[in-house]
């Protein structure tokens, strides 16, 4: 009687999930059996009712820990055992001002997905963890399901036995099918991705791994919403121009920058030429706001406008060590101690675009177009002012507080996003002659 009680609603949970085909008594006797008997977990009876009647077990409501393709938008009580794949702080503004939050992507080896937990005192949620989520909810944005916490959620940190671990590399063997992904979507940690996309560019190279010679075939894959990186540890024929289908892909942050990775676990098809956007309407650099930069952790050729709104120190005229490039101080390296330094001209700027900022560096061929001088003639110019800084003081007269517009690649790291800038424009934005423009276009 007293498991009638405690196992009543998980009777009437299995009876749903099938339908109702199976009566409630004949699923309480199994479920008994089940728990007393075989002595399994309340997941693992359930699940295996569900199965044994051909059921799906995903239809399953009631405490029951699902696996991430199981999950559905709209669920108002759900329990995971999921890996976090990261973690973010952000402030939000609310009624009373603002409030703290923290959202991520968490996963387990049949996908990934985004979450947010709206109260995080006392969570302590550290990348690579792996949790037991209670009670939490979905929705869905943009059509992927979202795993919110909210009040009544309960994370409890589990044994990282668990679920497999990404190691060496590589992460666990994929099982079930892949999850469609854009480039936009790919994150550190994503493991079994589905993408279709255009190759830009492939080379091979030769490398070592754990001291065996291996043939990595790796360039730039792009889609409608971006570019990324790529390494095939196995030859799939790829070549420049092609449109291919990935199912099985991963994520591994190389260099500051989120990279998709694939090897003979992977199925690469190629698909027909039309199939996919050609290589010239997805080569342009996605426009990118910080923000979201900073929540990829880094891109390729990505491109942001904002306002520039510092030049950091060592921007200007600066001498470099002529053995390691280090920029030298007072003539001396860090390194190799008081030298004859090279003169070269560079800028550490930051740009904000609202939604966050960047440092952006610009190396001297930009350096000395933003000048319209070359560097000897800032020489010149510093030599006459006694003053290495005027090359630097220019700069700041001519850059800061204005719009600009930068492109190239952002890595990402503790220090936060920095942008290697391939190519950069001041976006001179008349005021008055765009009212004109408009009043002439208004009075036809
Ligand atoms: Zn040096």
């Amino acid at each position: 009687m007293e498991m009638k009680d405690e196992m009543g609603p998980h009777v009437r949970d299995i009876s749903r999930a099938l339908g109702g085909k199976v009566s409630e008594d004949e699923i309480e006797r199994e479920l008994g059996n089940y728990l007393n008997v075989y002595r399994v977990s309340l997941d693992t009876a359930k699940r295996s009712i569900v199965k044994k009647h051909g059921g799906n077990p995903a239809d399953l409501s009631l405490g029951v820990t699902k696996t991430v393709r199981e999950l559905v938008p709209g669920d108002p009580s759900v329990s995971l055992l999921a890996r976090i794949v990261s973690v973010n702080e952000k402030e939000i503004a609310t009624e009373g001002g603002s409030k703290g939050i923290v959202y991520g992507f968490l996963g387990d080896a049949t996908g990934t997905a985004p979450y947010t937990a709206w109260n995080p005192e006392g969570l302590e949620l550290a990348k690579g963890d792996v949790v037991r989520i209670q009670n939490a909810y979905t929705k869905e944005f943009k059509g992927r399901v979202e795993v919110h916490l909210g009040n009544r959620a309960v994370v409890t940190k589990e044994d990282d036995a668990l679920l497999p671990a990404v190691e060496g590399g590589r992460p666990s063997a994929p099982s079930g099918p892949a999850t469609p992904a854009k480039v936009v979507d790919l994150r550190e940690g994503v493991s079994n991705v589905s993408l279709r996309a255009r190759v830009l560019s492939v080379e091979a190279r030769e490398v070592k791994v754990s001291g065996e010679p291996k043939t990595v075939h790796s360039g730039v894959l792009a889609d409608e919403t971006g570019k990324v990186q790529f390494s095939a540890w196995k030859d799939f024929g790829l070549a420049a121009g092609d449109a291919i289908h990935i199912e099985g892909g991963y994520v591994k942050s190389w260099r500051g920058i989120p990279q998709l990775s694939f090897d003979d676990r992977a199925s690469v098809a190629k698909l027909a030429a039309e199939a996919l956007p050609a290589a010239e309407a997805v080569s342009a650099s996605p426009r990118m706001w910080i923000e979201d930069l900073a929540e990829r952790g880094g891109a390729v050729d990505a491109t942001v406008r904002g306002i520039l709104i510092d030049i950091k120190d060592g921007s200007g005229l600066v001498y470099r060590c002529p053995e390691c490039r280090r920029v030298l101080r007072k003539n001396v390296c860090r390194i190799h101690g008081e030298v004859q330094g090279n003169a070269d001209l560079r800028v550490k700027a930051v740009v904000d675009d609202g939604s966050g900022a960047i440092t952006a560096v610009f190396g001297k061929e930009l350096t000395e177009l933003l000048l319209e001088k070359t560097v000897e003639e800032c020489i010149a110019q510093a030599k006459e002012a006694m003053d290495q800084e005027v090359v630097r003081d220019e700069l700041a007269d001519l850059l800061i507080a204005q719009p600009v517009e930068v492109r190239g690649n952002v890595t990402s790291d503790d220090y936060g996003l920095m942008m290697i800038v391939d190519s950069a424009r001041v976006l001179k934005v008349d005021v008055q002659e765009e009212a004109r423009a408009m009043l002439e276009e208004l009075e036809g």
